[in-house]
């Protein structure tokens, strides 16, 4: 009887050893296959909404686009740069650059940041259209700051201390007179002098006027030049894009000049408080009826009309409408 019940037990012993090698053979592998699928599945979605996520963040936003605007070198570019009331116009074509004027003294660092965030440490020219404080006022600080191969005025003087510090910062070497006819060359582009007087009564006549031209598009930026300035440019002088007359001042921007011209567009440089009343509405009127699209530092912030030499493209920080643009501040 003993030995019945100890082969019993044998029996059951080898059976249960058996479900145990049964359980761990066909049983637990499916878990651990359970186990390994679910973490591949989990990585699998995760790195799915990881990468829509990456790209999402890379996109600008739209007005960062915009603050730094790209000078894409195959073109002409021309920036007028946001001076508040002055002028400053960057010329830029194929890696390299020319400035006309720098703001007044409190601007010469905002010209110099324009440059260094576009990479621009040397410039083949500046151009300094007349001695008045809000053209070369910031002179002295962008001569400091930037590499000039050479400066070009009228070789007008004046006994003021913007005219002192600008002056002093010059050598003769780096120095060169613009006469009426001279051109100058910067990329595939070509600046040339279109008036250059020293014996006016008004000093805002003592100054040079620049023809930029790439291709068929032609820009005409006239510093404070007056109606008598104005009438005295060649009449083989017409362009696409007009740098309007001291900061859009009745005593400029004349409508022989403009149907002698006849831009298409037209930026003034003028700051939003100051006590001239630049813009003047009858000038922005004389813009106005003749459909010309118009843009103003004051209001669009900083504007570039960029060019291959056949279209035209402007662009500009800030928005404004047309309502703005042809209200006068006088
Ligand atoms: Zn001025």
């Amino acid at each position: 009887m003993r030995d019945k019940y100890l082969i019993v037990l044998f029996i059951l012993i080898i059976v249960a050893a058996g479900a145990v090698l049964f359980y761990f053979e066909y049983l637990a592998v499916p878990e651990v296959t359970q186990i390994i699928e679910v973490p591949e599945e989990i990585i699998i979605t995760e790195e799915v909404v990881v990468e829509e996520e990456v790209a999402v963040v890379p996109e600008p936003e739209p007005d960062e686009e915009l603050k730094v605007q790209p000078i894409q070198n195959g073109n002409l570019s021309l920036f007028f740069i946001d001076v508040g009331q002055g002028d400053s116009i960057l010329i830029a074509d194929n890696y390299e650059y020319a400035l006309e004027d720098c703001g007044d003294k409190n601007h010469g660092e905002t010209v110099v940041n324009f440059l260094k965030q576009r990479n621009i440490t040397e410039l083949k020219y500046l151009f300094t259209s007349h001695p008045d404080a809000d053209h070369i006022g910031g002179c002295a600080y962008v001569l400091d700051n930037i590499k000039v191969e050479t400066v070009v005025d009228n070789g007008v003087f004046s006994n003021t201390q913007a005219y002192e510090d600008y002056y002093s910062r010059i050598d003769d070497e780096g120095y060169t007179i613009a006469r009426k006819y001279d051109e100058y060359y910067i990329g595939n582009s070509t600046i040339k002098v279109v008036y250059s007087e020293t014996l006016k009564v008004e000093q805002n006549d003592n100054g040079i006027v620049l023809m930029v031209s790439r291709g068929s598009v032609e820009a005409v930026l006239t510093g404070d030049c007056t109606k008598d300035c104005e009438n005295t440019i060649g009449a083989n002088v017409d362009a696409e894009i007009l740098k309007v007359g001291h900061h859009g001042s009745k005593s400029s921007t004349g409508d022989p000049f403009l149907n002698r011209i006849e831009p298409e567009f037209a930026v003034i440089s003028v700051g939003e408080n100051n006590p001239y009343g630049h813009p003047a509405q009858e000038v922005l009127e004389r813009l106005m009826k003749r459909g010309i699209e118009t843009f103003r530092t004051d209001l669009n912030g900083n504007v570039q009309i960029k060019t291959d030499g056949k279209s035209v493209w402007v662009l500009y920080d800030k928005p404004a409408t047309a309502e703005q643009i042809f209200t006068g501040r006088d």
